[in-house]
């Protein structure tokens, strides 16, 4: 049986082949955990090899984990769709939130985050291969909505997350992703200072370390099917 340690030291191989292949630093690509829908014992496995970071997407059932875990050196990311109605569980469990879509969920996360806890780290959600059911601003208005996001003082903007419709290969996949990278560059170039590109997950991770991915969230391929 593989373990979930050897699982795990799989994908950083793939993480520094792919680094490699591109040309990159591997310290320059983050690898995000995501943990949804397998419980704290499989969270602590991965957490005893070494890795620190954890996504999720379902906001109850990741606050059991999180509190279950409490104490535990663990970065908690939110990577699912946010209700106004969750926001304040978010503000007061994580330390991440990568799926923001809107300024209404953004402005409530800045009020509802507690005195005393470090400013919630923030992604733009953005749509970038206009994927019908996708969830995601489209590329064109992530500009102004950044642009509110940084006036909010319990929010810090690091970047952008996107989940692209699956690609027939790998060309196909890394032009998917080179969208995203362009409106990254082009945010930067406007001074926005942004040091997160979250793209590429246990199907896609090559192509997204290619165009220029820096954190990659994994899950099927630490954790297994779900
Ligand atoms: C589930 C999920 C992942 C991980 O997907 P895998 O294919 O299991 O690696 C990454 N990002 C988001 C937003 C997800 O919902």
């Amino acid at each position: 049986m593989t373990t979930i340690a050897d699982k795990l030291q799989a994908v950083q191989g793939r993480i520094g082949a792919a680094c490699r292949a591109a040309g990159r630093d591997p310290a320059g690509v983050r690898l995000l955990a995501v943990s949804k829908t397998f419980g704290p014992d499989a969270v602590r496995a991965a957490l005893a090899a070494g890795q620190a970071a954890f996504g999720e997407n379902y906001i109850q059932e990741a606050v059991g984990k999180i509190v279950a875990l409490q104490g535990l050196p663990i970065e908690w990311h939110c990577i699912g769709p946010i209700q106004s109605n969750k926001t304040r569980l978010v503000a007061e469990h994580f330390d991440w939130v990568q799926s923001i879509d809107r300024l209404k969920i953004a402005q409530r996360l800045d009020a509802q985050r507690p005195d005393g806890r470090a400013p919630l780290q923030v992604c733009i959600q953005v749509n970038t291969d206009g994927g019908p059911t996708k969830a995601g601003i489209a590329p064109q208005e992530v500009a102004a909505l950044a642009a509110e996001i940084r006036r909010l003082p319990r929010l810090r903007l690091r970047g952008l997350m996107t989940i692209p419709e699956p690609a027939p290969d790998f060309a196909a996949a890394c032009a998917l992703h080179a969208r995203a990278r362009a409106l990254f560059d082009a945010l930067n170039a406007d001074g926005l200072g942004l040091d997160t590109l979250s793209m590429g997950m246990s199907g896609d991770l090559d192509a997204a370390i290619q165009a220029g991915s820096t954190m990659v969230r994994v899950g099927t391929a630490i954790f297994g099917q779900r």
